[in-house]
């Protein structure tokens, strides 16, 4: 029996679950937030409780200390000695990792270079690496990649129409996120149909804040939906996904913005909060929609159009479908999004049931049994593929 943690470190927060494996049991779960605030909050749920505390965490070192030493205070832990492995989450892996990795100097070297690729994202992850590594040294520390799942694509499905020289010299090509999550619904989409992964064809929504959809054949990552960054494909909570490229510097020109400006506006004003004008929850613009605000209602379309498409497109390339999988918040959670993205997919085979798609946050079918494609809600989990992957690499 070991212990394993999970984490997941954003540029201001750090999220944290605790395993006894191989049970895979949740011992304890939380997050830090708002690190580099005299008002961070730290919560923690003990029991199925949540504790909170609001204290001064000026930065990753402190909330991890925090964190540990609040372990041992709650009786979760009686030493640091027990926790056996340490899971961190790495946004970006580039070319370079296309499996979870045992993270050495070299690694750690070769993450801080793939920075550049992920300017938002890689950063962060690395400060939680180095956190954990100085408080504690000896215990093993594996990178999990956002990317990696991925790295199965073929040319044709990662390649820009660009000059090929671009991809040669600055790596310049899709590379897809939200792998370790795709992964994870596509191999329990298949224990739940009772088919070899090896035998499907999978379409995985991943629809929270981010969202991102792939095609999966074979068990192997053949398109997705993100691209050289995770503000490609669909429309998301704040951000655009696909769109003319041609109108970055047509918005500089007209607005007086600077291209990072606008890439800002793109990252965090655009998508479901651009087009409805006031919020980027899901739940707000479901609300409002329904007591008839317009642009609300228009933001569900803008939303789930782009999705409604992408499976159209997916459904092609693998020359057909078995399951179209939804997942992460808005996948697990929302009736009204899923009904839209599969509203008249009958023509390829997809008959989904009004009464089973009012389901939420657990798994379960939602077509009728007689559908040739079959529509999934599986919650997503991607810490006990962070667990897995440190038992596999460093236990
Ligand atoms: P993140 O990408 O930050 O992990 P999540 O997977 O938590 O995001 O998804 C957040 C989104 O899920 C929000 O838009 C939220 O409104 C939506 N969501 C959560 N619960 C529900 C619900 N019951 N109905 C509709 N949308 C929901």
């Amino acid at each position: 029996m070991s212990k394993v943690i999970a984490i997941n470190a954003g540029s201001s927060s750090l999220k944290f679950q605790l395993f006894e494996m191989p049970s895979e049991n949740v011992i304890t779960k939380g997050l830090v937030e708002r690190i580099g605030l005299n008002d961070a909050v730290f919560t923690i749920s003990v029991n199925g409780e949540k504790v909170t505390e609001i204290t001064d965490i000026p930065e990753h070192g402190v909330a991890v200390k925090i964190l540990l030493s609040k372990l041992i205070d709650l009786g979760i832990i009686q030493s640091f000695d027990e926790i056996t492995g340490i899971g961190h989450r790495v946004v970006h892996g580039g070319e370079k990792f296309n499996d979870s990795v045992l993270i050495t100097d070299e690694v750690l070297g070769q993450l801080e270079e793939l920075s550049e690729l992920a300017p938002l994202h890689n950063p962060a992850n690395i400060v939680g690496i180095k956190a954990f590594k100085e408080i504690l040294p000896n215990v093993p520390a594996v990178a999990v990649f956002d990317t990696a799942f991925h790295q199965t694509m073929p040319e044709k499905s990662f390649l820009y129409s660009l000059p090929y020289e671009y991809y040669e010299d600055y790596g310049v090509r899709k590379y897809g996120f939200h792998g370790t999550s795709h992964k994870y619904v596509s191999e329990r989409a298949a224990e739940l149909l009772g088919r070899p992964v090896e035998q499907l064809r999978l379409i995985s929504c991943h629809l929270g804040n981010g969202a991102s959809i792939a095609a999966i054949e074979g068990g192997k990552s053949i398109d997705t939906s993100m691209g050289f960054t995770p503000l490609a494909g669909v429309a998301m909570g704040t951000r655009s996904g696909n769109i003319d490229p041609a109108l970055i510097p047509f918005i500089m020109e007209k607005t007086g913005k600077t291209a990072d400006e606008v890439l800002d506006v793109l990252n965090k004003r655009s998508g479901i909060l651009g087009v409805s004008g006031f919020s980027s929850d899901l739940r707000d613009i479901e609300s409002s929609a329904k007591e008839g605000n317009e642009r609300a209602e228009l933001a569900l379309e803008v939303f789930a159009s782009r999705i409604h498409k992408y499976i159209g497109s997916y459904a092609a390339r693998m020359f057909g479908v078995d399951a179209i999988i939804f997942t992460a918040g808005i996948g697990e959670n929302s009736d009204v999004i899923r009904a839209r993205v599969l509203q008249g997919l009958e023509f390829m085979g997809v008959y989904w049931d009004p009464a089973l798609n009012k389901v939420r946050g657990k798994e379960a079918f939602i077509n009728y049994p007689h559908s040739p494609v079959k529509v999934m809600v599986i919650p997503t989990n991607e810490e006990v593929m962070i667990a897995r992957d440190v038992v596999k690499i460093a236990l």
